[in-house]
């Protein structure tokens, strides 16, 4: 079902989503120094909340199901008794709005990791079960967007391995919203006394939003190797390239790339000593970091190389190999405009493919 809403109801729209559930937005976020694309970030509504219509936001939405830091469980010690405290609270329902299609996909790429294997992670799983998603189709993509090499769809988000509640457009003036789950179907019902109609000439209206989003998208500058050259088969020939050296050279090993990543998903665990007990907390770890799964036993990746190559083979080739060719990188250009050396992902596929390229050739 396709709805319309003309730009200026938008703030009643809003409120009125605001009413059913918490609605979490992109909110114009100047303060993370971000380029132009990425300056939002999700906030709360409240009365007088302004959507940021920008392209994306400065940190991922994956945020909402795998927060930086998560308490886990307490440890109550009296004497010789402790006691195990579970911290968990259930979760109130909420609405994300503005997802983009890269974000969505990368909810399929954590999902992965963290529903479709043994034990399912209960932390994220709570959160997950609870979030409607709102997303919306890109008007605007950026010169570093590439989601459309990894087979992702900016113009209809959700449409590959993500699944949304709702699918927005914005054209002349009007937004259209489809209702995609039975979950959207509901939260649509519920706030069309907002100025959302059913719309008789909405399908065609989206269908050349989308039309003039693929257009914008067909010329975009970034072009990611072919994907046949990460392929399991080739595991060793791209673990061992020569390029790894003068690629990791300069890199700083600040992690800035793996924390604004939609699909980055380590964590380490850690405890806090509250005077009574301990609580045991996870929190966003990196690759990138000398001390990242140091244990006992010493360091499994001694140098800033094997690190760096770390990062990157789990996205091309570890990641699509353990999940029937789903990309560990949706597209989203972050690590594009954040790396202070300018380092990222495209740099280092085109550069292992002229490797191989020139292997093949000799
Ligand atoms: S953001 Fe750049 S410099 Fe920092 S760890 Fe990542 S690749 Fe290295
Ligand atoms: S590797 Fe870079 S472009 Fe790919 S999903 Fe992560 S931040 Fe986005």
């Amino acid at each position: 079902m396709m709805y319309r809403l003309a730009e200026n109801k938008l703030n009643d729209f809003l409120a009125a989503l605001a009413k059913t559930e918490k609605l979490y937005l992109p909110v114009k976020d100047d303060s993370s120094g971000a380029a132009s694309n990425f300056a939002a970030n999700y906030k709360e509504w409240s009365e007088g909340t302004e959507y940021a219509d920008c392209l994306n936001t400065s940190r991922s939405a994956k945020d909402f199901f795998f927060p930086q830091t998560e308490n886990l469980f307490e440890l109550k010690m009296e004497g010789k008794k402790i006691e195990v405290i579970d911290t968990r609270k259930e979760h109130e329902d909420f609405i994300i709005f503005g997802v983009r299609a890269c974000d969505v996909q990368s909810f399929a790429v954590l999902d992965n990791v963290y529903l479709k294997q043994q034990p399912v992670d209960t932390y994220y799983k709570n959160r997950r079960d609870h979030a409607t998603i709102i997303a919306m189709a890109c008007a605007k993509p950026a010169q570093t967007c590439f989601c459309q090499n990894l087979g992702i769809d900016a113009a209809n988000p959700g449409s590959k391995d993500g699944a949304v509640d709702v699918r927005g457009w914005k054209k002349d003036g009007s937004y259209y919203f489809e209702a995609v789950s039975e979950k959207g179907k509901a939260l649509l019902a519920k706030v069309s006394a907002c100025g959302l109609a059913e719309d008789a000439g909405a399908e065609k209206a989206v269908e050349e939003a989308k039309a003039a989003i693929k257009a914008e998208v067909a010329k975009l500058p970034i072009k990611m190797p072919d994907n046949a050259i990460f392929d399991e088969k080739n595991l060793k020939t791209v673990f061992n390239a020569k390029v790894w050296g003068e690629l990791s050279e300069t890199c700083l090993a600040c992690g800035t790339c793996t924390f604004v990543c939609p699909t980055c998903q380590c964590y380490d665990i850690r405890d806090f000593d509250t005077g009574s007990g301990i609580r045991r907390y996870r929190c966003w770890d990196s690759c990138m970091y000398s001390d990242f799964t140091k244990m006992s036993a010493g360091q499994p990746r001694l140098t800033q190389l094997e690190r760096f190559r770390q990062r990157f083979m789990h996205k091309l080739v570890y990641y699509p190999s353990y999940y029937n060719g789903m990309s560990g990188c949706v597209g989203c250009g972050r690590c594009l405009a954040k790396c202070p050396i300018s380092m990222n992902i495209v740099k280092v596929a085109k550069a292992l493919s002229a490797e191989l390229e020139n292997k093949e050739g000799k």
